[in-house]
Parts: C-alpha cells; sequence; structure tokens
C-alpha cells in the first residue's frame, strides 16, 4: 500500500514538463534535435512532446495516464513504472486470498454463475443481484482484471525502459538513444536503481537533465572516460 499510494502520489506530484528547465537555457545551447513548439511559443528539447490535456511539452514524454490523469514523462517515469508493478504485486496478492474467500460463499450453477462472472457490475449495480455475494464476487472479478492489466502493462512498459525507447518512439522505429540495457534501467530508475525500486521515497538521481541526451555512439566513447 505504502508503494502504491506513495508511488502514484509522487508520478502526480512531479512535474515533468519542460517549463521548469527551459528558461535557464541559454540559445548557443539550442541545437540540432530541438524544435519550437508553437502552442508552448517555446524551444523544446529533444524527446520531449507537447501534450494537448496538459497543455504543455513534457521532457521525454511517454504517454499521458489517465489513471493518474497527468503525464508520463523523464521525472516520474520511475514512479509510475513502480506503480504499476506494486498495483500487479497488490493484485496478485488479494486475487490468491480472495480465491478461499470467493468459492466458500459461491454455489456454483450454471449458466447463472457464467453471467454474474461476465457482468459482475451491471448484475449488481441494475439490481439483478444485489446480495453481499453478488458485490464480493464484483471486487473480486475487478481485482483479477487489474491483476492481468497492470501484469501486461508492466512488461509493455519495462521492455521500452530495457530498449531505451518510450511509445512514441517505437512507433517510429528511433533507436538512437539505446545505450545498452542496463544503463536504460539507469536512465529511468536513476543510479540507485537496485534499491530504490523498494520504496518511491528513496532519492536516485537519473543520468540525463531531460534536455540533452546520449545517442548510442556519444555514451560509448564517454564510458570509456568514466
Ligand atoms: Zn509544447
Ligand atoms: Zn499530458
Amino acid at each position: 500500500m505504502i508503494n502504491i499510494v506513495g508511488n502514484y502520489t509522487y508520478a502526480v506530484m512531479c512535474d515533468t514538463s519542460t517549463r521548469p528547465v527551459i528558461m535557464s537555457i541559454s540559445k548557443a545551447k539550442v541545437k540540432d534535435g530541438w524544435r519550437f513548439c508553437s502552442s508552448c511559443e517555446a524551444v523544446s528539447p529533444p524527446r520531449s512532446w507537447h501534450c494537448q490535456i496538459c497543455n504543455t511539452c513534457i521532457l521525454k514524454r511517454d504517454h499521458h495516464c489517465v489513471f493518474t490523469g497527468c503525464c508520463i514523462g523523464y521525472l516520474n517515469h520511475r514512479y509510475f513504472l513502480m506503480l504499476v508493478f506494486y498495483i500487479f504485486i497488490g493484485a496478485t496478492y488479494s486475487f490468491y486470498y480472495n480465491n478461499y474467500f470467493i468459492w466458500s460463499k459461491l454455489v456454483f450453477e450454471f449458466p447463472l454463475s457464467i453471467i454474474k462472472i461476465i457482468f459482475p457490475l451491471a448484475i449488481f449495480i441494475f439490481g439483478f443481484d444485489d446480495s453481499w455475494e453478488q458485490f464480493y464476487l464484483m471486487i473480486y472479478i475487478i481485482s483479477v482484471v487489474g491483476m492481468l492489466f497492470t501484469g501486461a502493462l508492466f512488461i509493455y512498459h519495462i521492455r521500452l525502459v530495457c530498449n531505451g525507447t518510450v511509445a512514441y518512439e517505437k512507433d517510429k522505429n528511433i533507436s538512437k538513444y539505446n545505450i545498452g540495457w542496463k544503463d536504460n534501467i539507469k536512465d529511468v530508475l536513476g543510479k540507485r536503481w537496485y534499491v530504490c525500486w523498494l520504496l518511491p521515497y528513496i532519492k536516485s538521481d537519473l543520468l540525463h537533465n531531460g534536455l540533452f541526451w546520449s545517442t548510442v555512439g556519444s555514451w560509448k566513447d564517454n564510458s570509456k572516460h568514466r
């Protein structure tokens, strides 16, 4: 619960837009890959995209998340990823114990029980069966759907992270920011990636500042001198 609520709060509260950082950039630093965003009326760094809902450009924009109501970008990517992971863990945990509970309460009748399992919310809300058993079944189905959905979502996003890309870049076949799976993970979870997934409160600095990026070649050259 601490991880779900904590990561959710951090993901929502974290400002990952270009606004706080763009003012400090001098004209000389604006180079290749930068573009002018006509909506923001400001320059926008590589990998950032404008969000029509947030009405601002987002650093390394992944997507606009409907569950948090905010964009997922460079600075809150870690919290989003961990939020999905811990919801999956929580939903799996409740699924395990709900199984013991629900099957001791329900008497399976074919085909009525099948309809109740497929449409638990409609059956309960429209009063076809407003018993406590149907309410428990509804909660059970929600946890099953939550478990499957977050499990698939986590696998999808961790694959993107390991490939050093975001959903938009994957669609456009842009792979030049892939600096190796380990550094790709570090770039999302931060330098203390091995411990920061335990709690959202553990500080972990990111590899970049969200404005300037290492590409495959430049990262290899720099890492020789590290
Ligand atoms: Zn913009
Ligand atoms: Zn947005």
